[in-house]
C-alpha cells in the first residue's frame, strides 16, 4: 500500500538561466511598497515604513513565457515588474551584514494582481490574498545565480504593454535593500532554501486585457514576455448562495 492516500503534487520548480538544472520552489513571498510612488512623495519624502509581506502559493511560480491566462473575478488584472530574490539556504534572524549569504540568485518577476479586488479588500480592512494569490500569479524569468552576477544594487527595471512603457525605475531606488528585506523577513519566520521573494514594484501599475503583450525586465538579470490569453472558462462573478 502506498504511503500516500493519493499521489502528492509534483514539486514546483523554475528554470535556471544558462544551465539545465532547475530551482525547487519552497514558498513565494511578496513585499509591498519598496519604491516611492508619486502619491507617497506629495508632501516630501516620508519616513520609510517597516517592510510588510504577503504570500502566493508556491505553484503560482511559473515560467514567464508563452501565454498567461486572464484570471477569474477581476476587471483590473495588473502586471507588476519586480526583482525576485531566490533563497538558497535555510536561515533565521539574519543580520543585514550577513543576509546576502543566503541568496542563490535573482530573477525578474511579475506580481500579477487583481487590483480591483485588492482595492476592495483595503477599503474594508480585509486580507489581500484574493487579489494576489491565484493560479499562475507569479510568472518569472529563469533565475540567474549570484555566482554569475553577484548582488546587483543598481540597474533599470521596466515594463511595457504592447510596446508602450508603463513602468520604469532602477534597483538603486528601492526603499529597503535586499539585505534589509532578508533580515526583516528572517526575524518573522525561518527562511527556507527555495523561497522566492518578490520585492515590490515601482509606480505605473495598470490593467491589461486579453491579447495584450506584456514585456518587462531588469537590466543584467532577465527579461520576460507574455501574451495575455482569454480565460479558458470565464467566471466574472462569485457564486450566489
Ligand atoms: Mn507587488
Amino acid at each position: 500500500m502506498s504511503e500516500w492516500v493519493f499521489a502528492p503534487q509534483p514539486p514546483t520548480s523554475v528554470a535556471v538561466a544558462g544551465q539545465g538544472q532547475r530551482f525547487p520552489v519552497a514558498r513565494v513571498f511578496c513585499l509591498g511598497r519598496n519604491y516611492w510612488w508619486p502619491d507617497a512623495l506629495a508632501g516630501g519624502r516620508p519616513e520609510r515604513e517597516a517592510p510588510f509581506f504577503f504570500m502566493k502559493p508556491a505553484a503560482a511560480a511559473i515560467a514567464a513565457d508563452g501565454e498567461l491566462e486572464y484570471p477569474p473575478l477581476t476587471a483590473e488584472f495588473c502586471p507588476e515588474i519586480e526583482l525576485v530574490i531566490a533563497v538558497g539556504k535555510d536561515a533565521v534572524n539574519l543580520t543585514v551584514e550577513s543576509a546576502l549569504d543566503v541568496v542563490w540568485g535573482y530573477a525578474a518577476g511579475l506580481d500579477m494582481t487583481r487590483r480591483d479586488l485588492q482595492m476592495a479588500a483595503k477599503e474594508i480592512g480585509r486580507p489581500w490574498e484574493g487579489a494576489k494569490a491565484f493560479d499562475a500569479s507569479a510568472p518569472l524569468s529563469p533565475i540567474v545565480p549570484v555566482s554569475r552576477i553577484g548582488h546587483p544594487n543598481s540597474g533599470a527595471l521596466w515594463l511595457t504593454v504592447n510596446g508602450v512603457e508603463r513602468q520604469r525605475s532602477d534597483l538603486a531606488c528601492q526603499i529597503w535593500s535586499v539585505a534589509e528585506l532578508l533580515s526583516h523577513i528572517s526575524h518573522s519566520l525561518h527562511l527556507k532554501a527555495g523561497d522566492l521573494i518578490f520585492t515590490g514594484t515601482p509606480a505605473g501599475v495598470e490593467g491589461v486585457q486579453p491579447g495584450d503583450r506584456v514585456s518587462a525586465g531588469i537590466e543584467g538579470i532577465g527579461e520576460v514576455s507574455v501574451r495575455i490569453a482569454p480565460a479558458a472558462k470565464v467566471t466574472t462573478q462569485p457564486p450566489r448562495y
